[in-house]
C-alpha cells in the first residue's frame, strides 16, 4: 500500500527523533515493553527508593528550602506583580535548588533526579511561577549544558548557574516551530573565517529570557559536504551584538512570576566553541533535555495536586450548608476521593520516571510523555473538583484559588502539548511490533528475501499473543491486582497487534485509535507504579502491622485505572468516531480530510 506525503513525513520524524536520541541496541524498557506484551518488571517493581543517605540529603535540603519559603515566598505577590523578587532567586540559589543536580566539583549538590523531584514538588505545591521559573533555569536550561557540554564548556560556563549568580533559558519555540519543533527557521551560517557562526532569526514565549544570562538557542544550520540543513544548539548570551529583546515579559494569564519573553537574533556572531552537542544534532539535544524537564514537571504538578487536596478537604471538612459540612456530600466526597487517588498515583509515577535515569536506561522517551500527560490532565481535574468544592468563594480575588487555576492551564500545553505527545506515546510504542509486521508482510511479498527474521519476528508475536506476562508482587494481598494488571498487559498486546494489522501505515494518522491506546498505555504504567508503590509500603508496614485504611487511596486508584483501560480497549472497536470526525470536517470545511475509522 503506498503512503501519503502525510505519513511518510511523520514515520520520518519518529524515526528521526528515535535516531537522534539513541543508536546502538539499547535494553528495553518499560513502556516499549508494554507494547510488546512484557511487563518488563525490574524498571518498575521493587518500588525505587532513596538510599540512606540519599534520604538524608534529601531531608537538609527540603527543611532548608522550607524554612526559606515560609519567610520569602508570596505567590500572591508574586502573581500580582508579575515578577519573582530577586531575593527569592538569590535565596533559592544559596539554599541549592538552581543547581541541584549538577556535581559537586561545579558547585551542585550532586542530587539524582529522584532526590530533585522531591524538591521541586515542594515548590510546585507553593507556588507555579516559581516551578516553572526553577524548571526553566535548571531541569531545561543548564540540563543541557551538563548533559552535552564539553569540559571546557561547563568549566566556563556552570559554576555561576549554580547558585542563581547568571541564570538560564532554553530557546527553541519560534512562530513557525511550536508542536513541530523540528521546523526552526532561525538561521546560523558559517562565517568566512569559519571560526563563528551568524545567527538570524526570532525566538518567542521563551521562559526567563529576558532574565537569562546564558540562552541555549536552537538554530538551522548547514552540514557541511551534505545538501541539506539541521538544527543545532548554540549558547548565546545577551550582550552579543544584534541581540534585540523585543518583548521581556510578554504579559499573560498565568505563571505571571515568569518572565517568558520574545527575542530577536540579528547577525549575532557567535563563536563556533559555543556549540553545544554535536553540529546538527540539536533536535538530540532538545529533545533529551526536555525528558528531563518532564519529569520534574511530574514533580511540580503532584505538589500542586497535594495542594489542592488540602484545599478541598479543609473546606470540606469546615463550610456548612444544610445543616452539614460538604464533606458529607457523597458528591463531595467523590471528588476529593478521586483526588487523593489521583495524587498517589501521581507521587508514585514521578518517582518511578525520575528513577528510570537515575538507574540508567537509555530510551525513557514514551514513559517521560506518558508522565507529563498523566500528571499534568490529573493535576487540572483536582484544581477544577477543587474550585468546584468551595463554590463561589474560589471565584474572588481573596482566595488563592483564581491564581491556581490559571497558573495550571499551562501545563497541557508547555513542553510538548499533551495532545502530540499522546500521538508520540502510541506511535513511538507501536513502532516495535509494527516493525516485527513489517517484517512478515515483507516477506510474505517478496519470500526471496529469506524466512529467518520473518520467522523469528512471528514467533516473537505469536508468544505475545499467548502468553500473560507476569506481574511479581510480594504481599498477598496484591496478588489479584497483580493478575488482573497481567491480563489487561496481555489485552493490550492483543488490541495494539489488531490496530495495526486492520488499519496498517493509515493509523499513522488516526489520532483517535492512538490516544485510545496512549491512555491505555499510561493507565498501564500508572497502575503498575501505584502497585509497586503499595507492595513497597505494606511490605515496610508489615514489620510493624498496618491498618487497611492506609491504602484505600491506592485501592481506588486501581480499580478506577482498571475500568478506564478496559473502556479504552473496548473503544477502539465500538466508537462514534466516523461520526464525530464527519461533524468536524463539516463544520471546519475540510470534508473528506480525515481517516473515517470505526463504528
Ligand atoms: C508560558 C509559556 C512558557 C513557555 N516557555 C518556553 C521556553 O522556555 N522555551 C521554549 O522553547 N518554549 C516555551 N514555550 C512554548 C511552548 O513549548 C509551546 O507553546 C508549545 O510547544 C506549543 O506550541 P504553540 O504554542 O506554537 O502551539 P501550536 O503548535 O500552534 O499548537 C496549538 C494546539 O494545537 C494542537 N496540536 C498541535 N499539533 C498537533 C498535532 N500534531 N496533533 C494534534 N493536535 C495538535 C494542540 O492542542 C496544541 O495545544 C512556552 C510557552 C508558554 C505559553
Amino acid at each position: 500500500m503506498a503512503l501519503s506525503e502525510t505519513e511518510i513525513q511523520r514515520q520520518k520524524e519518529i524515526q528521526q527523533a528515535e535516531e537522534l536520541l539513541f543508536s546502538g541496541r539499547q535494553e528495553l524498557g518499560f513502556a516499549k515493553g508494554l507494547f510488546l506484551g512484557d511487563f518488563v518488571a525490574d524498571w518498575a517493581m521493587p518500588y525505587p527508593r532513596l538510599s540512606d543517605a540519599q534520604q538524608a540529603d534529601v531531608d537538609r535540603a527540603l527543611t532548608e528550602l522550607r524554612q526559606f519559603l515560609d519567610e520569602h515566598l508570596d505567590p500572591e505577590a508574586i502573581d500580582r506583580e508579575a515578577d519573582i523578587p530577586r531575593h527569592v532567586i538569590d535565596g533559592l540559589g544559596r539554599v541549592g535548588v538552581l543547581g541541584m543536580t549538577a556535581p559537586k566539583e561545579v558547585g551542585g549538590r550532586g542530587f539524582s533526579q529522584m532526590q530533585y523531584c522531591k524538591v521541586l514538588e515542594e515548590i510546585g505545591a507553593r507556588d507555579a511561577s516559581t516551578a516553572v521559573f526553577t524548571n526553566a533555569h535548571h531541569s531545561i536550561g543548564i540540563r543541557a549544558l551538563l548533559l552535552f557540554g564539553t569540559k571546557d564548556q561547563k568549566e566556563q560556563w556552570l559554576p555561576k548557574l549554580m547558585n542563581g549568580e547568571q541564570l538560564a533559558a532554553f530557546a527553541l519555540t519560534e512562530r513557525e516551530a511550536g508542536s513541530d519543533a523540528a521546523n526552526v527557521q532561525m538561521k546560523a551560517t558559517p562565517s568566512e573565517d569559519g571560526s563563528s557562526f551568524i545567527l538570524n532569526g526570532e525566538k518567542r514565549y521563551i521562559t526567563n529570557a529576558s532574565i537569562a544570562q546564558v540562552l541555549t538557542v536552537m538554530a538551522r544550520t548547514p552540514i557541511p559536504g551534505k545538501d541539506k540543513d539541521a538544527i543545532t544548539a548554540f549558547l548565546v548570551t545577551p550582550d552579543m551584538e544584534g541581540f534585540e529583546m523585543i518583548e521581556p515579559r510578554m504579559p499573560k494569564l498565568g505563571i505571571r512570576g515568569t518572565a517568558t519573553g520574545r527575542f530577536r537574533l540579528n547577525n549575532v556572531r557567535v563563536p563556533k566553541e559555543n556549540i553545544l552537542g554535536p553540529l546538527g544534532k540539536g533536535l538530540r539535544v532538545a529533545l533529551t533535555v526536555l525528558d528531563f524537564g518532564r519529569t520534574t514537571f511530574g514533580a511540580c504538578c503532584t505538589g500542586a495536586a497535594k495542594t489542592c487536596l488540602r484545599l478541598a478537604i479543609e473546606h470540606a471538612n469546615s463550610r456548612k450548608q444544610f445543616k452539614k459540612t460538604l464533606g458529607n456530600f457523597d458528591l463531595v466526597k467523590k471528588k476529593i476521593a478521586r483526588m487523593a487517588a489521583d495524587v498517589y498515583a501521581m507521587e508514585a509515577m514521578t518517582q518511578v520516571t525520575a528513577s528510570l535515569i537515575d538507574r540508567g536506561l537509555e530510551d525513557y522517551m514514551i514513559e517521560t510523555a506518558m508522565l507529563k500527560v498523566f500528571t499534568t490532565e490529573r493535576l487540572w481535574d483536582a484544581v477544577n473538583d477543587c474550585f468546584q468544592i468551595h463554590g463561589g468563594s474560589a471565584y474572588f480575588d481573596d482566595s488563592p484559588l483564581g491564581r491556581i487555576l490559571r497558573d495550571a492551564r499551562i501545563n497541557q500545553i508547555g513542553e510538548g502539548s499533551n495532545e502530540v505527545l499522546t500521538s508520540f506515546i502510541a506511535l513511538v510504542g507501536m513502532r516495535g511490533p509494527g516493525m516485527e509486521f513489517k517484517e512478515i508482510y515483507d516477506t510474505m511479498l517478496k519470500p526471496s528475501r529469506g524466512l529467518s527474521k520473518a520467522w523469528g519476528a512471528g514467533l516473537k508475536r505469536l508468544s505475545a499473543a499467548v502468553k500473560v506476562p507476569e506481574v511479581p508482587v510480594r504481599n498477598d494481598e496484591l496478588k489479584s491486582y497483580a493478575s488482573q494488571l497481567a491480563r489487561l498487559v496481555w489485552r493490550f498486546n492483543f488490541a495494539v497487534d489488531k490496530a495495526l494489522i486492520l488499519y496498517r501505515e493509515p493509523v499513522m494518522e488516526m489520532q483517535l485509535i492512538q490516544e485510545r491506546i496512549a491512555i491505555a498505555a499510561m493507565e498501564l504504567f500508572a497502575t503498575t507504579c501505584v502497585l509497586s508503590r503499595w507492595d513497597s509500603e505494606l511490605t515496610a508496614l508489615g514489620r510493624n502491622g498496618h491498618d487497611a485504611s492506609d491504602h484505600v487511596a491506592a485501592d481506588l486508584y486501581v480499580r478506577r485505572s482498571f475500568r478506564k483501560i478496559r473502556e479504552a480497549l473496548r473503544d477502539l472497536g465500538d466508537n462514534d468516531d466516523r461520526a464525530l470526525l464527519q461533524t468536524a470536517d463539516a463544520v471546519l470545511g475540510t470534508s473528506g480530510a480525515s481517516q473515517h475509522n470505526g463504528a
